[in-house]
């Protein structure tokens, strides 16, 4: 899932241009910034994710998260070279206590969250939110391929911060995400946007990629921890993306194309083909009827009401309505 190369895509293989001042929203950038050993890939958002979140109607801070981990999906699994998914859920003790990204290869996006409306004000940023419990990774390439599940503690810190715990643990490649999500008035209407970029440092010399030891929790006195200094491309690397502000990666105007030579025009950067994203569900009234056959028959009794049984999809709000019939309920 990550560190995959995008060389098939290479879409400026011969040559140096401008960069394009033409912003791509809804897409994703892959780059490579050769001199420094950096690969990554930038997210720009905008009608898919208003998509997403204004058809629930979310108040604005649960918004801001369900945001945040659909561009840190669209991140991490736009590198999937199959026809496969990347589910990223968490489950968590906080006012939000469940929030699923479910991303379909090559582009379909859906997601929605669970939160209690009254523990809102308690939170004062996304870990807040989140509260104790886990982040989860799948990656299901189907019924006849194992799947993959990464899984990482959230202790009260942000995505960004279980993103980096994530790599530093269990892919160990130096790592370094940033996600930011906002609100801009447009056509007389906020509309949802949001930005993202990955950067990771893959010398072809795996020694130069070791990071410094883990904290190991308790050391017995006397115990002089190993230190491991950065490679000092990965220390300009991480220096560079330490300048991009929230505004940058949101902002409407300003290309990413544009965006990228800000940040490494010194180091030379170049750029794949971009992969495009759209918000989709899979659900279908077909999907919903052959889910119901699958309940038990008091189960299904127990859906019906007003002689009605009406299944509402929890990703993306679409009403399937159904008779007892149809929904077989058997009848009395
Ligand atoms: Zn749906």
């Amino acid at each position: 899932m990550t560190g995959s190369s995008p060389d098939n895509d290479i879409h400026l293989a011969s040559g140096i241009r401008a960069p394009s001042a033409v912003p791509v929203d809804d897409a994703v950038l892959p780059f490579e910034v050769a001199s420094l050993d950096l690969r990554g890939r930038l997210t720009r958002m905008g009608p898919a994710l208003d998509d997403i979140l204004t058809k629930h109607d979310y108040p604005a801070p649960v918004g801001k998260l369900l945001g945040e981990a659909i561009v840190l999906t669209t991140l991490l699994g736009s590198s999937l070279k199959f026809d496969g998914r990347f589910i990223l859920q968490t489950q968590t003790d906080g006012p939000v206590s469940f929030l699923v990204v479910d991303f379909q290869a090559p582009d379909r996006l859906r997601a929605y969250a669970r939160y209690d409306e009254a523990r809102l004000p308690e939170a004062k940023d996304s870990g807040g939110l989140l509260g104790t419990g886990h982040l989860a990774m799948t990656i299901d390439q189907g019924p006849e391929m194992s799947r993959y599940q990464g899984l990482v503690a959230l202790t009260g810190g942000s995505l960004e911060e279980a993103a980096h715990e994530y790599f530093l643990r269990s892919e160990q490649i130096p790592t370094r995400v940033r996600l930011a999500v906002g609100e801009e008035w447009s056509g007389g209407k906020r509309r949802w946007r949001a930005g993202g970029l990955l950067t990771q440092f893959l010398p072809k010399a795996p020694e130069r990629a070791r990071q410094p030891d883990l904290h190991p929790g308790d050391v017995p006195e006397g115990v002089v921890l190993h230190e491991i200094e950065e490679d000092e491309a990965w220390v300009e690397g991480q220096s560079l993306v330490a300048t991009v502000e929230d505004v940058e990666l949101i902002d409407p105007d300003l290309s990413g194309e544009r965006l990228l030579f800000r940040l490494f025009h010194e180091r030379g950067v170049r750029v794949f083909k971009e992969l495009p994203l759209q918000a989709k569900c899979s659900c279908s009234r077909d999907a919903v009827a052959g889910m119901l056959k699958s309940f038990t028959p008091q189960d299904r009794a127990d859906m019906v009401k007003d002689d009605k049984v009406i299944v509402t999809c929890e990703f993306c709000s679409s009403v399937y309505q159904f008779t007892p019939h149809e929904a077989g309920v058997a009848e009395n």
